[in-house]
């Protein structure tokens, strides 16, 4: 973001400046946040000052980021966005780059500690730096795991990121991504065989112009890139409201399903469905705040979650203006 010199265009907005994270601890926020970003499904089997580890099933673990400080503040952002690990008998399988290349070179070494090899492949689940900033730091001199994303993805991390080019330095360990032309189209599917254990790769929109989502059946997992939240109030900057309700429903119909969301803790997709009902109450508020004529920025203002909804916390104060921002875009 060129007016004052933050990298973090695709996270943050375009509407913010990087002094906007000082304020990131609203007055309710302190609590809340820590309250969100402690909760577990299982035992971690590491933690970190900025993320921990909690194992899902024989093969396949969670990455967990923990980007808040104690007290509801800025914390350790090394990976900040959250990721995984799934490994089969030949490959092994690691979502998202992360915040930076320290976050990547963590789940490498994470990925040897816990399946006794490195990253084979890295799926970027799409373009914002917090998931594809970091992936660097998966490179060991000339070797690293292949790079899959869809076309559009690469596309806009090469237009927006300046990441994708095949230069001298590039990120990647090949000269350019290995990108997957099928998967541009909305709901189409790619099958990842790790060797006994089969990886679905979804092409969604929604949260970007292009989402994928990571799925698994046994044990039945969805990482779902940033289309799912828990706890932190999602980022809107570059979604299309309408595509993101239809495909967090697609997403969430299996109650039993184990959910890796972009950011915050992980749940059953039954237990994370105060997240439609916020992507509800804020579609709501935006479309009576339209109707009536209402400037987004005032309506953005006025706007607060529901203590039903329970708690979720806010990254970044701006995050709500970009909710009824993007609302506005698709009401005219
Ligand atoms: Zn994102």
């Amino acid at each position: 973001m060129g007016t004052c010199g933050c990298d973090r265009r695709g996270f943050f907005g375009h509407a913010f400046g990087c002094g906007a994270w000082v304020a990131v601890a609203l007055s309710a926020g302190t609590a809340t946040a820590r309250k969100v970003q402690a909760r577990t499904l299982s035992d971690p089997v590491v933690t970190t000052p900025f993320a921990r580890i909690e194992k899902l099933g024989e093969g396949v673990w969670a990455v967990v980021s923990t980007p808040f400080a104690p007290d509801g503040g800025r914390g350790d952002r090394t990976t900040l966005s959250n990721g995984g690990i799934i490994a089969g008998r030949d490959a092994v399988l690691v979502v998202e780059g992360f915040n930076t290349p320290a976050g990547a070179a963590w789940l490498s070494d994470q990925a040897l500690a816990l399946t006794g090899r490195r990253p084979t492949h890295v799926v970027a689940t799409h373009y914002h730096l917090d998931h594809v900033g970091g992936l660097a730091g998966f490179r060991r001199g000339a070797e690293g795991p292949e790079l899959l994303m869809t076309a559009r993805t690469g596309a806009l991390s090469a237009e927006r990121n300046g990441l994708a080019r095949p230069v001298e330095g590039s990120p990647f360990a090949k000269a350019s991504p290995v990108l997957l032309p099928t998967l541009v189209v909305p709901e189409a599917t790619a099958v990842l065989d790790l060797g006994g254990r089969k990886v679905r790769l979804v092409a969604r929109t929604g949260h970007t112009d292009s989402d994928m989502t990571v799925e698994l059946d046994d044990p039945r997992v969805i990482f779902g890139g940033d289309l799912l939240w828990n706890g932190i109030f999602p980022n809107y900057v570059d979604a299309d409201p309408l595509k993101l309700s239809t495909a967090v429903r697609a997403l969430l119909s299996d109650p039993a399903a184990l959910v890796v969301p972009g950011h915050g803790s992980l749940s059953t997709a039954g237990d994370l469905s105060s997240y439609p009902g916020v992507l509800d109450a804020v579609e709501a508020a935006a479309r009576r705040a339209h109707t009536a004529g209402l400037p987004m920025e005032q309506a953005a203002a006025a706007f607060t979650l529901s203590a039903g909804l329970g708690a979720w916390t806010l990254f970044n104060p701006g995050f709500y203006t970009n909710a009824f921002k993007a609302w506005y875009r698709v009401l005219g």
